[in-house]
């Protein structure tokens, strides 16, 4: 008791997302903003940050997908049983959504940095007996519904998220919406700024006082990803009153009620998640100031066991400072080969475990898994599929591993999964295989990441906002061959930290590029200078692992968007709240 009240009063920052990839046991995430906002939280604990986080229960989880011989995709519910895995909290909460009283509860899960610091994070649950049947399932489904549900959901992250954490006795200094998603907090800060006034009264000082509190990060970098709700809807679910107020306050555009620019609308501090995404979001709302924080992974979370038995030889305290990976360019070359191997093998079991296809450790191998958007183009790669089979052959052989789950609704997701299925059997010879692996999670993440010798991504540009799961090979060594977007702008150094494919107005264009490094560079290089090809390695773990991790991205969220005033006034006390444990 008496350490969660102090946790309680240390802890000055609320972090609210919608997702949150907690441990690969509970299935509260759907892909890279669940992973990010996780690994936020890992490495803030492991900087002693005072953090409190919420997010929802998801009691039904995300989907788990499976695949049948002809790549159709099929999901399936994941419940996970919250009861024995969380800790109950005994305050409720009540906010009306649709005019219905709703009642929210929440479970607590701590994270426990390097150094013992503690991160509460608490997930919110409506299923209880006194709820309306309609709103006991609300915090069921991630993504799952229509866009009343989601409305309903966004109602219970924020607002209920913002009254919990007075009932839990915190007392926040800062509120970081992560994503749009969270963006109804704001209503719930605006409501408590006005001491039960109404709504209608308040004015820019109130809305002042609220945005000195709130700092906003935007991972969208198109405008339909853009969570928008109706007029109708908005007035039906939050309430004419609360309308009114978005509307008064802009935070409609195009008649719709729009997250993000109650954000915009309510934040002093917005950030895209890396420099190129900074750049097409001040585009795209070009009446606000946004800067950018690049995206990072935890680093001791997305190692392979046997190259972070390699860091911890060469580099002992780099879980507590990841900026002495750079020294990992100290590190002779045969140990990060032969940690390398390692995870391949590892990897290439798991493959055989899961498909009944044996993979050869000898053989140059690619690795493409995230979400089947259409714009990730994962069927890029085979554009002009002679030349692939080709190229295996004249070199000495190719294996590629794709993984990556469509939303349930996404049906142009679902046909590219089909079309890769489809070619990775009719391509199929001794020199080239492809496999698909179902259901793409958090263990499959790390197993591939750490495995392969190479990390494609080839998303349409602008519209990878950051992209994770490069920095995460990075980290075990294996180096990109990505289109320039998102992060790779900023951890490209041709043939140091991996290759770039160049700009072009078609995929055609693009897919020339990607096959001309291949051909003529990655593959020659791989089958007949692996001396060069370890310096690669060893290179884009010290330039890249050292710099994309979510540590340094942690620390410039506390000196750029939570405590700007301590750039300037590093005294003992005034660093103290920050880093005290
Ligand atoms: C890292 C990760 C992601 C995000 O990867 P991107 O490169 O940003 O697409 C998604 N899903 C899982 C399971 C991951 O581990």
């Amino acid at each position: 008791m008496t350490e969660l009240a102090s946790a309680q009063e240390r802890s000055v920052v609320a972090y609210f997302s919608m997702e949150i990839a907690v441990d690969p046991s509970m299935p509260t995430y759907s892909g890279g903003l669940g992973v990010l906002a996780g690994d936020t939280l890992r490495s803030a604990a492991d900087l002693s940050l005072p953090l409190v986080a919420l997010t929802l229960a998801h009691r039904k989880g995300y989907f788990r997908q499976h695949l049948d011989a002809n790549g159709i995709q099929t999901e399936e519910t994941q419940p996970w049983d919250i009861e024995s895995q969380l800790t109950a909290e005994k305050p409720t909460v009540t906010i009306v959504v649709e005019g219905r009283p709703v009642t929210i509860r929440a479970w607590r899960h701590d994270v426990i940095g390097v150094t013992g610091h503690t991160i509460p994070i608490y997930f919110l649950d409506t299923n209880l007996e006194r709820n309306d049947p309609r709103d006991r399932i609300l915090t069921d489904h991630l993504y799952g519904g229509d866009g009343d549900y989601r409305l309903r959901q966004e109602a219970v992250l924020g607002i209920g998220g913002a009254r919990m954490l007075e009932a839990l006795d915190y007392r926040p200094i800062v509120y970081h919406m992560n994503e749009g998603h969270a963006a109804l907090l704001t209503i719930a800060l605006l409501e408590k700024q006005l001491f039960g006034s109404p709504l209608d009264s308040a004015d820019e000082s109130t809305v002042e006082a609220v945005r000195r509190r709130c700092v906003f990060t935007t991972h969208t970098p198109v405008p339909a990803g853009h969570d928008r709700f109706s007029a109708d809807q908005s007035n039906r679910i939050l309430g004419p009153e609360r309308t009114h107020t978005f509307e008064r306050l802009g935070c409609f555009h195009d008649g719709l009620l729009n997250m993000t620019y109650i954000a915009l609308r309510f934040a002093r501090y917005v950030n895209g998640v890396a420099m190129q995404h900074g750049k097409v979001s001040r585009a795209m709302f070009p009446e606000y100031r946004i800067d950018a924080i690049t995206n990072g992974v935890h680093a001791a979370t997305w190692t392979s066991p046997a190259i972070q038995a390699a860091f911890d030889r060469h580099m002992p305290r780099w879980r507590q400072d990841n900026i002495s990976l750079r020294y990992a360019i100290d590190i002779p070359e045969e140990e990060i080969e032969q940690a390398h191997r390692e995870s391949k093998l590892a990897l290439i079991e798991a493959v055989k475990e899961r498909t009944g296809v044996q993979l050869r450790p000898e053989i140059f191998t690619i690795g493409f898994a995230r979400r089947a958007a259409t714009y990730k183009r994962c069927d890029l790669l085979f554009t002009e599929p002679e030349r692939l089979v080709k190229m295996a052959h004249e070199h000495g052989g190719l294996q590629v591993i794709y993984s990556g789950k469509a939303h349930p609704a996404d049906e142009p997701g679902k046909a590219k999964i089909r079309r890769v299925i489809e070619l990775a059997k009719e391509l199929d010879n001794a020199d080239l295989t492809i496999v698909y692996l179902e259901n793409y999670e958090w263990q499959l993440g790390a197993l591939l990441t750490g495995g392969v010798d190479l990390w494609l991504n080839t998303p349409k540009r602008p519209y990878e906002a950051s992209g994770t799961s490069g920095m995460k090979a990075a980290l075990n060594g294996v180096p990109s061959l990505s289109i320039l977007d998102g992060w790779w702008i900023e951890g490209w150094i041709e043939g140091v930290t991996g290759w770039a494919i160049a700009d072009h107005d078609t995929d055609e264009g693009e897919a020339a590029s990607l096959y001309e490094h291949l051909e003529q560079v990655i593959l020659p290089l791989y089958y007949t200078d692996q001396n060069q090809w370890k310096r690669i390695m060893r290179s884009t773990i010290a330039l890249n692992g050292s710099y994309f991790n979510t540590q340094r991205m942690i620390e410039q969220y506390i000196l750029n968007a939570y405590f700007p005033e301590h750039r300037r006034d590093h005294s003992a006390a005034a660093l103290e709240p920050i880093l005290a444990q």
